[in-house]
């Protein structure tokens, strides 16, 4: 199935950590590049698509808090390192000729429009990518709760997941027990109770209550992002 419709409005949850590509830290162009231009041609098919990225190649506040800074301060740094992705994945997106905003949570009118939902589905039905960057703006949040709450807010059909190097959710790392079990089809209630590796808990009873399902999928793999968007069966899809 289609999640229901033909080409529809998805929220799009791309891994930080992918942006620096082999280098661990920092945006990697060549990753970027290839991440446009699969969105690119998802929206020339008629989707509508907005992006949120995580900022784990940059900063992870509760990282920074362990090695002896503040909590809030550290997030601060961890939501403004999004924003540089939602920068770098503009520029491809413009380079690959779609038309793109971004929205943060923190305003800085120089780089970014502020966060205006009606805006921001305005643009979508003018077949922009709307980037939402800056996290809630709010620190002790994840960009999985921000893409969680804007797929709410614009009325998207599911939140797509773009893993960085997982094809699924399994029952226990994949990395460390080569006899784990990737799940085609979770429950919300599943993957709370058993602490499953989707998103933080907060993402998760956001998306429960308000029914909006979940696709987890990897993001790197060739041609993943369509077949995400065209309701093709790959990944893990968690709803009720
Ligand atoms: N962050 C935050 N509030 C938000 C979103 C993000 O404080 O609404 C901060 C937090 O410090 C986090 C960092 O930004 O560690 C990067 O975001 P992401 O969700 O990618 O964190 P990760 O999952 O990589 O820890």
């Amino acid at each position: 199935d289609n999640h229901g419709k033909k080409a529809g409005r998805f929220m799009l949850k791309l891994s930080g950590e992918a942006f620096a590509g082999g280098g661990g830290l920092g945006v990697d162009p060549d990753v970027v590049h290839a991440m446009a231009r699969e969105i690119a041609a998802v929206v020339r098919d008629g989707a509508e698509i907005a992006v949120v990225i995580g900022g784990g190649n940059f900063f992870r506040g509760a990282e920074l808090q362990q090695r002896g800074m503040d909590r809030a301060r550290s997030d601060y740094m961890g939501m403004l390192g999004t924003v540089m992705n939602c920068l770098a994945l503009q520029d491809f997106l413009e380079k690959e000729g779609i038309d793109s905003r971004v929205q943060t949570a923190i305003t800085m009118g120089q780089v970014a429009e502020p966060y205006i939902p009606l805006r921001a589905v305005r643009h979508l039905e003018k077949g922009r990518v709307v980037i939402f960057g800056a996290g809630m703006g709010m620190p002790y949040f994840s960009t999985d709760t921000t893409a969680a709450q804007r797929a709410l807010e614009i009325d998207a059909e599911a939140l797509l997941m773009g893993k960085n190097g997982v094809d699924g959710v399994y029952d226990s790392d994949p990395k460390a027990n080569p006899d784990a079990v990737k799940y085609d089809a979770l429950e919300y209630g599943e993957v709370i109770a058993r602490n499953l590796k989707v998103a933080d808990a907060t993402a998760i009873t956001l998306c429960r209550d308000n029914a909006l399902p979940i696709l987890v999928f990897e993001l790197l793999a060739e041609g993943n992002i369509a077949r995400a968007v065209n309701g093709e069966k790959i990944g893990t899809l968690v709803s009720d």
